[in-house]
């Protein structure tokens, strides 16, 4: 039996191509792993008549550990996302993206090495809505009208902002756990806690009490969302970590990607307590489906950051060098890491991971190579 088992969603649109890329380069790191493939999305829903079978969830929940590629959210079908739905049923309420500068990379930064970790599971994202001329939206611009005075006009459509002390001191708490485990220094709680002092401003609350704990072993601060927007493009080497609420966790690890390069090179992790589930944050792309086009490394290194979950920390070095040293040459690298977009040197997807695996093997057998 292997080491490690671990389920593979390979996913739709680019996600089988990127997903082969990355299972490759994991295997030739030489990790004793298997892979249990399973399915979701809108190709398994016609196999199967769901988007998420219970076979794929069985398989997680056994393994405690996935990879996915990227899933196309369908419109139309019973859930809202398939990504949403993996997220709440095993509650990974961190997600973790990295964004580092790579020598080679065409960007305006070369010292970029943020961390951003986002709240996954609370805030506008919360999925309760109220939509437009609906009763039950009456009802609630009635009571909120009697219970707090504030007029809200009757032609609107609401979305709730719930904020607990609780997600927020476990995803405080984990960044906080991630800076001690990897050396880092430093932590900025992100929030807008001067206007909406009762959700943004009980996060930067129990951010406070959450850092007191680690006091003189991890640097604290915080940051106005507005603020930090401007900071990060003027001087993103200033910061480590950052924690914040899901949306704007989701918009600044986007802003993140674009100081190091894009989406090509960003990969991330849904990490909870009882599992994890790593992944690029690209999506699947679906015009460039099956055309061998694409950028495989913000898979690859989301295998890195599963690597290193999994305690392989000399296989994850292994495959993040190899991969660094790809972008690096900037010869056997996909169209978006070139100057112009339709530069003929530029290989394919296959191709870019034919070079990362030759660099694995020359790194693990120099003599052989
Ligand atoms: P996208 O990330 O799929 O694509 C946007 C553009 O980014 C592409 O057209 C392409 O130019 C570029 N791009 C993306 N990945 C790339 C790669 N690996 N190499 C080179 N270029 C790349 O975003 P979208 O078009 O907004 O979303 C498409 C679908 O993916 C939607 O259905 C969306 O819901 C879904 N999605 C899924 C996930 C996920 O599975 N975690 C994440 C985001 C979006």
């Amino acid at each position: 039996m292997a080491k490690h088992k671990v389920s593979f969603i390979p996913g739709d649109g680019i996600g089988p191509e990127v997903s082969d890329a990355a299972c490759r380069c994991i295997q030739a790191t030489g990790v004793d792993i298997e892979f249990d493939f399973v399915g979701a999305g809108t190709e398994t829903f016609e196999e199967t008549g769901s988007l998420l079978p219970e076979k794929t969830l069985e398989s997680i929940r056994e393994n405690k550990v996935a990879i996915k590629g990227p899933i196309t959210t369908p419109v139309g079908y019973g859930f809202r996302s398939v990504n949403v739905a993996l997220r709440k049923e095993f509650d990974l309420y961190a997600c973790v993206r990295p964004c580092k500068s790579y020598p080679g990379i065409r960007s305006r930064y070369n010292n970029v090495d943020i961390v951003v970790i986002r709240e996954n599971t609370e805030d506008l994202y919360a999925g309760i809505e109220f939509e437009l001329n609906k009763p039950e939206t009456f009802r609630i611009i009635e009571e909120i009208t009697s219970l707090t005075g504030s007029t809200i006009r009757p032609d609107s459509g609401i979305s709730i902002k719930p904020i607990s002390i609780t997600g927020t001191r476990r995803v405080v708490k984990y960044a906080f756990e991630y800076a001690l485990k990897h050396g880092r220094e430093k932590v900025t709680v992100v929030h807008k806690a001067n206007i909406m002092k009762y959700t943004d401003g009980l996060f930067l609350k129990t951010a406070r009490e959450v850092a007191a704990e680690y006091e003189g072993r991890v640097e604290f601060e915080d940051r106005i969302v507005d603020n930090m927007c401007m900071q990060l493009v003027q001087r993103p080497e200033a910061y480590d970590i950052l924690v914040l609420s899901n949306l704007y966790g989701d918009i600044i690890s986007d802003l993140c990607a674009g100081l190091v390069g894009g989406l090509g090179v960003a990969p991330g992790a849904n990490i909870g307590d009882k599992g994890a589930i790593f992944e690029a944050t690209h999506g699947s792309a679906p015009k460039y489906k099956g055309l061998n086009r694409v950028n495989p490394t913000a898979m690859i290194l989301s295998g890195v950051l599963m690597l290193e979950y999994l305690g392989e920390a000399a296989a994850a070095r292994l495959l993040e060098a190899a991969v660094a040293e790809v972008m690096r040459e900037g010869k056997k690298v996909t169209y978006d890491f070139k100057e112009h977009r339709n530069d003929p040197a530029a290989v394919g997807t296959r191709e870019m991971t034919d070079a990362i695996i030759d660099k694995i093997r020359h790194m693990r057998r120099p003599h052989e190579a």
